[in-house]
């Protein structure tokens, strides 16, 4: 992830907070199915938004490592907090997915069902800036390889997204020193910065879009003043002044991780991770499945499931005679460098878009910016280069 993007041109349209309700008045007439954040007893997560008053308005946020609990903020903003532990990729590589069926028919003998119907056109209302990042990774892992996921492609052709600025970054937020917030800079149909300082209530509003486009001039909006299109920047700049520098450098981070593959410090993490597989379930951006085939109870009819997996999982590294990452050391080293390292070989990218979510949703309060500054930290003399291939037990 390149860490030289230009950042976005000023907002030159204001929708007032009253037309919010019309936003997404107009996507459910274009025959979208209006999704969002909304609270859930005890935390913001995504679900269908029927009208505007389904946003949880007024909600902030506290987060640290194994901390996450929500706050009045006082003001009725819609968008006040962070990320939750709902990501949107539950949407386009669902959590469990049929992937066809095998029927025993009396009379064609086996009849094989492949699912995967036309997806319904969605749109994602208060996507972050990290989530668009998300988003772009997993593109490329299942649509841009040698073999692309159908099922993902189609429903993500279906999206329409409209981001909103994040102005108030969690503890365990680290998106700025990964390019990818707090401010949208692409992949969006429409972008949203929420300026909420009562009694004004207002967005600024673009298109990154055509689509976008065509829905922003159907919109009741007006002309952004100077003083406005200030508030946003002032609003870039604050919300990127709140995330301080916990990782090195990109090309440092590298070399570091791939100079740690023997480090004794994954010993010390694995004291305190549970393999709970937590951090993956909330990481936007990983991708491990399995396959589970059942049958029904009369023997007619086989379905064969996609589900989530994780690498923290033993089977997850099943080869042949059995899982070769047996320790939890060498399972989170297998993560926390496929993340920040080895993804780059592989993608082209990060596989981290610093959204926190594996911190804030860890048990044991695990960090993964602290344990690459204890890796550097005690970098020298114990550590070794990576042995080609990265897979082997070794921590
Ligand atoms: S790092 Fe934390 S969330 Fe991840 S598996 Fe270990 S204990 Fe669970
Ligand atoms: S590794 Fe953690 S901070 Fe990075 S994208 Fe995944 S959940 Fe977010």
């Amino acid at each position: 992830m390149s860490t030289e993007k230009a950042p976005r041109p000023q907002p030159e349209r204001i929708l007032e907070a009253t037309q919010l309700q019309t936003l997404i008045e107009l996507l459910q007439q274009r025959g979208y199915e209006v999704l969002g954040p909304t609270r859930d007893e005890s935390a913001i997560v995504y679900g269908p938004l029927a009208d505007v008053t389904a946003l949880p308005v007024d909600c902030g946020d506290e987060q640290a490592p194994g901390v996450y609990r929500l706050r009045t903020r006082g003001d009725g903003a819609y968008f006040g907090y962070a990320v939750g532990p709902h990501s949107w990729k539950a949407y386009l590589f669902p959590p469990n997915e049929v992937l066809f069926r095998v029927h025993r028919d009396a009379a064609e003998g086996l009849r094989t069902e492949i699912l995967g119907a036309p997806a319904t056109p969605r749109a994602l209302l208060g996507v972050r800036p990290c989530e668009l990042a998300a988003l772009a990774i997993q593109d490329t892992v299942f649509t841009q390889q040698a073999v692309a996921d159908r099922g993902y492609a189609e429903r993500r052709r279906a999206l329409f997204t409209i981001a909103v600025d994040c102005a108030a970054p969690a503890a365990t937020c680290f998106c700025a020193e990964m390019a990818s917030g707090p401010a949208a800079r692409d992949g969006f149909d429409l972008v949203l910065t929420e300026l909420c300082d009562p009694p004004q209530h207002r967005f600024a509003i673009a298109a990154g879009s055509a689509a976008g486009a065509e829905l922003l001039q159907a919109l009741p909006t007006r002309a952004a003043s100077a003083a406005e299109q200030s508030a946003v920047s002032q609003q870039w700049q604050r919300a990127t002044a709140q995330m301080p520098q916990r990782l090195p450098a990109e090309e440092e981070r590298r070399a570091l991780l791939a100079h740690s593959h023997s480090h004794p410090h994954w010993e010390a993490v694995a004291e305190r991770c549970l393999a709970c597989v937590n951090c993956t379930l909330v990481c936007p951006t990983c991708f491990c499945s399995d396959m589970v085939d059942r049958t029904d109870l009369e023997g007619e009819v086989a379905e064969r499931v996609r589900t989530w997996g994780s690498c923290f999982e033993a089977e997850h590294s099943y080869m042949v005679g059995g899982p070769h990452r047996h320790s939890v050391a060498a399972r989170y080293r297998q993560w926390l460098t496929h993340k920040l390292e080895t993804w780059h070989e592989q993608f082209g990218s990060s596989g981290c878009v610093g959204c926190g979510r594996c911190i804030t949703w860890c048990p044991s309060g695990i960090d993964l910016t602290a344990e690459v500054a204890a890796l550097a930290e005690h970098h020298g003399g114990s550590t070794a280069p990576r042995t080609p291939g990265g897979i082997h037990e070794g921590a």
